[in-house]
């Protein structure tokens, strides 16, 4: 854990806030909807029916929590690479949901998560059972659905001085389109409102938990590490277990995380933090081998239809998928709430 960067500022935002009612049914919660996500739309890579399914579903379950829920499209067209021949074009429009309370006119904090699958890209990914129809993506990314979709039930109805804002991302498997194309669609006074980009990515197979800052927003001023330091805070105040990248591999400094749907928000200047489970003492050190378990081969579950599923990870990770939800939902919802609805005369940092 790096040093505490904004002392003072913590102090005061750590006090005050009562721990939130009813953790534990919040954990079961994202849970739930991890295991129904995975289970009911498996397949649910862009531009598929079983991502637009996927799509209505969660439309769903956010506007019955009282959001407003935009559905954005986008191009999410993505090259498949097959041997001897041309790379072929796939055409795929995406769909991002946005969720947001009725009114609202200050800071943001933004909670993003995909909920796409990985697609077939290469010749050799049937037979290797990577990615397509059958991948249910329990770990990666119906882990992190399932988490946003507990902490927009627990702050629906909560009187919040700040927004927070739930965006549902596709296309990230090919390339973070969705949230890419997000970040583009957001004039520039839109932009400077969103002080906080939190994203959920694969929460479940990896061995530790882990929470880390964008590496371009805490290179150009430290003080973006702000939400990477309050989630170790609160973690640790609460017993649970989480870390952030030790820098093992000089090209990911330590503190920070990178290769999901944060990448776009960190190039827009906007602060992130990264919420992830994995291994970054593993393999290259790169936070690629998720575990050293002997029940999931090669260390990771990533895009494999034969792994990354609920009878494989209960199997080697008996209560994990329990645990992990309970455990982040329970920190990001104090987490939130502290930012989003700090007590009288406590500022939120840079908020
Ligand atoms: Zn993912």
């Amino acid at each position: 854990m790096r040093p505490l960067l904004l002392v003072p500022l913590l102090a005061a935002c750590l006090q005050g806030t009562p721990a939130s009612a009813a953790p534990e049914e919040a954990g079961l919660l994202a849970a739930r909807e991890m295991r129904h996500l995975a289970a009911t739309f498996p397949g649910r890579s862009v531009g598929t029916q079983r991502a637009g399914a996927a799509a209505e579903y969660l439309a769903r379950r956010l506007t019955r929590m009282g959001y407003v829920v935009e559905r954005q499209a986008f191009d999410s067209s993505y090259t498949v690479e097959k041997p001897g021949a041309e790379k072929l074009s796939q055409p795929a429009e995406g769909i991002n949901l946005i969720a947001r309370r009725p009114g609202g006119s200050g800071p943001v904090v933004l909670v993003g998560a995909h909920y796409d699958s990985r697609p077939v890209r290469k010749a050799d990914d049937a037979r290797q059972h990577i990615g397509g129809a059958a991948l249910a993506g329990l770990d990666d990314n119906a882990s992190g659905v399932g988490v946003a979709l507990a902490l927009a039930e627990r702050l629906a109805a909560k009187p919040l001085q700040h927004e927070v804002r739930f965006v549902l991302f596709s296309g990230e498997e090919v390339g973070l389109k969705g949230s890419r194309a997000y970040v583009d669609s957001l004039a520039a006074e839109e932009r400077a409102r969103v002080r906080l980009m939190i994203n959920l990515d694969s929460l479940i197979t990896g061995d530790r938990l882990y929470f880390h800052a964008g590496p371009k927003t805490v290179s150009a001023n430290p003080a973006a590490g702000f939400a990477r330091d309050m989630a170790l805070e609160i973690a640790r105040a609460r017993h649970i277990k989480a870390e952030t990248n030790p820098g093992l591999n000089p090209k990911y400094p330590a503190g920070t995380g990178c290769c999901s749907d944060l990448e776009p928000f960190d190039e827009a200047g906007i602060p992130v933090l990264a919420v992830e489970a994995t291994n970054w003492t593993l393999g290259e050190r790169d936070g690629y081998t998720q575990t050293d378990r002997p029940g999931i081969p090669g260390g990771m579950s990533w895009h494999k239809t034969d792994v990354d599923k609920a009878e494989v990870i209960d199997h080697v990770l008996p209560g994990r998928v329990e645990q992990r939800a309970r455990e982040v939902t329970e920190v990001l919802g104090t987490l939130l709430e502290r930012l989003a609805r700090p007590a009288k005369g406590q500022g939120a940092p840079d908020f």
